[in-house]
């Protein structure tokens, strides 16, 4: 069987988002407000490996396990800052700070494909950039500005905003 990011158990009190966006929005709901799935080294690499984030005999290292809730952490941050449209330089920086792991490079096939890829070998920075090309795709679909973290006390759940309601369907009036 092999794993779709694009098809994840649906995430808990959000809306559904389409496409990149979708690996994105499931990413940042590993926290909620019982549980995080990410918690330990082995439990994260469990989920990513789930995702088809990191291949199957790949775990991650401490430090990468660190770097990795601070990837999800900057996400959700920027995300908070789309339900007002606010700008956010500091979790915007963060945020450029943690895809910039991923070394992203646009490689060009003999039949002239043109793909984003990591010019990294390991599976860490492999990761961060399937994170960040899913990014940039849900930016390039329009979808990114509306893909947002819900503001009510103890939620935080990243929905996608499709009636620009700036909260969750579980909080939305
Ligand atoms: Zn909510």
């Amino acid at each position: 069987m092999v794993p779709n990011p694009d098809s994840p158990a649906s995430p808990p009190g959000g809306g559904r988002a389409l496409g990149p966006m979708h690996l994105v929005q499931s990413f940042v709901n590993t926290l909620s407000a019982d549980a995080d799935l990410l918690r330990t080294r082995e439990e994260a690499a469990a989920w990513l490996r789930t995702a088809a984030l990191l291949p199957a005999e790949a775990g991650l290292s401490n430090s990468e396990h660190a770097a990795l809730l601070r990837l999800r952490e900057s996400i959700r941050d920027v995300l908070a800052a789309h339900v007002d449209g606010r700008e956010d330089a500091a979790a915007a920086a963060r945020l450029t700070r943690a895809l910039a792991e991923g070394r992203l490079v646009v490689t060009v096939d003999p039949a002239s494909t043109v793909r984003l890829a990591s010019a990294a070998r390991a599976s860490y920075p492999g990761l961060v950039a399937a994170v960040a090309i899913a990014i940039a795709g849900s930016a390039a679909s329009g979808t990114w500005l509306r893909l947002k973290c819900c503001p009510a006390p103890d939620c935080g759940q990243a929905f996608y905003d499709s009636a620009e309601a700036g909260r969750c369907s579980r909080h939305g009036a």
